[in-house]
C-alpha cells in the first residue's frame, strides 16, 4: 500500500513502524472473512482491511471524526485478521500506535471516558476488583441486564495452597480480575504442578494487574507504570531461571509483549525482554507432562474447548489446549469457526454490550453444536462472558486436570 505519512511522523521511530505496517498490506481482504466486527456488521470499515484504510487516511491527513473513532473502538483486538493475513500485516501493533494519535483527533467523548476509568478503577488492581464485585453483588438488581449476567458468584471455599516443598519453581502472580473472580483456578493450578514436582510460588509486591486492562483502555502511561512494577518485582524469580506461569491466556499474551512495551525505559527494557521472554502459557508448560495428566475427579469428560483469542491468535498456540486435553482423556467435540471471537475481549463486552452479546450467542452455537457436557477454557474474561449465557457450565481447563 502506498502511504504519504507527513514528514514529521516519519522522523519518528513509531511513525516508520506504522509506515512498514502500512506498506505491507496488500489491499487483498483475505482478513475480512476472518474477522467478527466484519462478520456481524458486513460494513468494510469494521473489518481489518477498512481500519487499515481509516488509519492510513487519519495518520496521512492529520484528521479524525468521531465515525473513524468508532470504527476503530468496535475492533476487539482479537487479532485474527493477523493469523490470516498472507502479507504478515501486524494489524495489532499499528493499531497500538495509532490509536493515541487518533485519540488526540477525535477524542471519546466525556460519559465513555468515565465508563473506562471507572472499569480500570474497579478492576484493575487486585483488592479492587475483589471490593468490585462484592459491591455489584450487593447491587446486583440495580445493575444493567447485561452486567448482572455477567457478576460472577460469591467464590466458595479454596483448597490450601501447597507447600514450597520442591526445588523446581515456578512463579505464578495472582493477577486481578480472575483472583477475586475465581481464586480456585490459581490454587487448582498449583496443586497441579506440585503434583508434577514443581513448587508455585506467588511473587512478593508485584502489582497485581499486568497491565492489559489499561492498555485495551487507552491508558498507556498506567499500563506502563503497571509493566514497570511488574518486571522489578518478577525480574529476580526469572534471572534465578523460574518460567513466569500466567493461568489467564490475556494476561500472559500482555506479559509477553513487555518487551515492546516497555522498549523506549532505560532502566527496565532488558528486564522487560527478559519477563516476557519467561512467559510459559500453561499449555507449552504442561504439554512435555501430558503422560502424567488425566481428567480430575468428577470433571464432565465430553467437552468444548473454547480457544480465547489471546491463546490462539496473540501465543499462537491454535489447536494445542484442546490437543493436550484429548491426550489428557477428554473426549473433546469438534466446534466450527474456532477462530470467531466470543465477545469478550477484556473490557470491550462491557463497552459494547449489545454486539458482545450477539457474538456470544454465535459463539456458544458452535460450541455446543456437539452437545458437550461443559465448556473448557483458557481466560477468565471468555469464562465469565461465556457463563453468562451457556446451558451447559463454562470452566477454565486447569480446574478439570489433575496429576497422577
Ligand atoms: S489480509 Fe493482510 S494484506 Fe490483505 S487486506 Fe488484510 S491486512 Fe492487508
Ligand atoms: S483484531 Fe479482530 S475485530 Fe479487530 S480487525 Fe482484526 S479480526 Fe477484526
Amino acid at each position: 500500500m502506498e502511504t504519504h505519512l507527513p514528514e514529521a511522523l516519519r522522523a519518528t521511530p513509531e511513525g516508520r513502524e506504522m509506515e512498514r505496517v502500512l506498506r505491507a498490506c496488500v489491499h487483498c481482504g483475505f482478513c475480512n472473512a476472518a474477522c467478527p466486527t466484519y462478520q456481524l456488521l458486513g460494513d468494510e470499515t469494521d473489518g481489518p482491511r477498512g481500519r487499515i484504510y481509516l488509519m492510513k487516511a487519519a495518520l496521512e491527513a492529520g484528521r479524525a471524526g468521531p465515525a473513524t473513532r468508532r470504527h476503530l473502538d468496535r475492533c476487539l483486538g482479537c487479532l485474527a485478521c493477523e493469523a490470516t493475513c498472507p502479507s504478515g500485516v501486524r494489524y495489532g501493533r499499528l493499531l497500538e500506535l495509532a490509536r493515541p494519535r487518533i485519540e488526540t483527533l477525535a477524542p471519546t467523548p466525556a460519559p465513555q471516558r468515565l465508563l473506562r476509568w471507572l472499569v480500570r478503577r474497579a478492576f484493575a488492581r487486585r483488592g479492587r476488583a475483589a471490593a468490585a464485585l462484592a459491591a455489584g453483588r450487593l447491587l446486583r438488581p440495580l445493575l444493567p441486564p447485561a452486567l448482572r449476567r455477567t457478576l460472577p458468584p460469591r467464590p466458595g471455599p479454596v483448597p490450601p495452597w501447597p507447600g514450597p516443598r520442591h526445588r523446581r519453581r515456578v512463579l505464578l502472580p495472582a493477577g486481578c480480575v480472575q483472583s477475586a473472580a475465581a481464586p480456585a483456578i490459581d490454587t487448582a493450578t498449583a496443586r497441579l504442578l506440585d503434583g508434577l514436582g514443581l513448587s508455585a510460588v506467588r511473587p512478593e509486591g508485584d502489582g497485581g494487574c499486568c497491565g492489559a486492562l489499561s492498555h485495551h483502555l487507552g491508558a498507556t502511561g498506567e499500563a506502563r507504570a503497571l509493566a514497570r512494577r511488574n518486571v522489578r518485582a518478577w525480574l529476580p524469580y526469572v534471572e534465578a531461571g523460574a518460567p513466569l506461569v500466567l493461568t489467564a491466556s490475556g494476561c500472559a499474551a500482555h506479559v509477553r509483549a513487555y518487551g515492546e512495551l516497555l522498549a523506549d525505559d532505560p532502566a527496565l527494557a532488558d528486564g522487560a525482554r527478559q519477563v516476557a521472554a519467561a512467559v510459559r502459557d500453561p499449555v507449552e508448560l504442561l504439554e512435555p507432562h501430558a503422560a502424567r495428566l488425566r481428567p480430575a475427579a468428577g470433571a464432565p469428560r465430553r467437552i468444548a474447548c473454547h480457544e480465547p483469542c489471546t491463546q490462539r491468535h496473540a501465543l499462537g498456540l491454535a489447536g494445542r489446549l484442546e490437543a493436550l486435553l484429548a491426550r489428557v482423556g477428554f473426549e473433546t467435540v469438534p466446534v466450527p469457526e474456532p477462530h470467531l471471537c466470543c465477545g469478550s475481549a477484556g473490557a470491550w463486552s462491557l463497552l459494547h454490550p449489545r454486539l458482545a452479546g450477539r457474538l456470544r450467542a454465535r459463539k456458544l452455537e458452535r460450541l455446543t453444536a456437539g452437545t458437550p457436557e461443559a465448556i473448557a477454557t483458557a481466560n477468565i474474561g471468555c469464562l465469565l462472558h461465556l457463563a453468562a449465557a451457556a446451558p451447559v457450565p463454562v470452566r477454565h481447563w486447569l480446574e478439570l486436570v489433575s496429576a497422577g
